[in-house]
């Protein structure tokens, strides 16, 4: 079956087709400019494709509701051309295929969870810390939703006693976005993490934030794997400095019996590499045509 997927983020849309085994067989890159410039590209390279559905993962904040007259919608977001634009309507008007609409993230926790590290799990969270920080949260085998859709970039942390930066976040100063993203980055040190790569102290600061953040998250959704990504993941080293500081912040709280017995299977890579946003946006194009012609198979 052919699946088509746009994993579409503030600066690049990623359009690709596949199918539903995970597979991609012809990607596409869009930068990401206007609606208006953007969208007619992207629905020119899947018309000619024959794809059966479309998913798409995307930037947010963006509504899931599918009761609100605003469904599928980018909502309130700081890129002013794509506030409230309906994205999820302007393809399915296009293509006349069923359309999956979900955030970027939570396509990125379905494709892993589907094909990749998180495989047969039931509770699985894909964080990504990159210009924003982003948490899609898989829970009792289904996404979440809920009153919006889960914002784990925006939770507040308890600050390092010898942090100085006043963080970032546009709303809340030193949320974890705020503490502990690239620009977040960027802003403490004033050069970017990739040019930090030896600074230890960045890294432990940015291990505290994050391990901080993943102990917060086990404590409330229980997840049994927790996928991280994005930019500044790609400083290898941090990852096992987060999974000390999280097990430092737990504290001995949660019963040995339900900790993760190995932290380095607990808290991992995507193991979908660069691809779980765009192969989970298929997946979200599957669930959709189940969704609305499953009946009919
Ligand atoms: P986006 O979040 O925009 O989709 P990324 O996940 O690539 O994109 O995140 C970009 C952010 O990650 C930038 O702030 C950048 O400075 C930071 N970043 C990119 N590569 C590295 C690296 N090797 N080490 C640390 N930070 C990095
Ligand atoms: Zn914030």
């Amino acid at each position: 079956m052919k699946l088509g997927g746009i994993e579409a983020g503030g600066t690049k849309m990623v359009c690709a087709i596949g199918d539903e085994q995970g597979k991609i067989f012809d990607r596409a890159v869009f930068p990401t400019e206007t609606p208006e410039s953007t969208v007619p590209k992207m629905i020119a390279y899947f018309q000619d494709k024959g794809i059966e559905a479309l998913g798409i993962g995307c930037f947010g904040p963006v509504d899931l509701n599918k009761k609100s007259a605003t469904y599928g919608y980018i909502t309130s977001t700081p890129k002013l051309a794509w506030r409230f634009y309906d994205f999820a309507g302007a393809f399915r008007e296009a293509l006349k295929v069923p359309v999956g609409f979900d955030t970027d993230v939570n396509g990125a926790v379905l494709g892993e969870v589907r094909f990749g590290a998180a495989k047969g799990c039931e509770n699985a969270l894909y964080i990504t810390i990159g210009t924003g920080v982003g948490v899609g949260a898989y829970i009792n085998g289904r996404l979440l939703h809920g009153l919006m859709h889960p914002e784990g970039g925006h939770i507040f942390l308890r600050k390092h006693p010898e942090d100085t930066y006043e963080g970032c976040c546009p709303y809340h100063g030193a949320c974890l976005e705020g503490l502990a993203s690239g620009p977040a980055i960027q802003g403490r040190y004033g050069r970017k993490g990739a040019e930090l790569a030896g600074r230890e102290d960045v890294w432990e600061l940015e291990s505290y934030y994050i391990g901080q953040a993943v102990a917060d998250y086990m404590l409330t959704y229980s997840p049994e794997k927790i996928i991280l990504w994005g930019g500044v993941m790609h400083q290898e080293k941090v990852f096992d400095m987060v999974r000390q500081n999280a097990v430092e912040f737990l504290n001995g709280y949660l019963p040995e019996t339900s900790l993760p017995k190995d932290m380095s299977q607990y808290v991992v890579a995507p193991a979908l590499g660069e691809n779980p946003g765009i192969i989970g946006a298929m997946c979200l194009g599957m669930d959709a045509y189940l969704m609305e012609c499953g009946k009919n198979l």
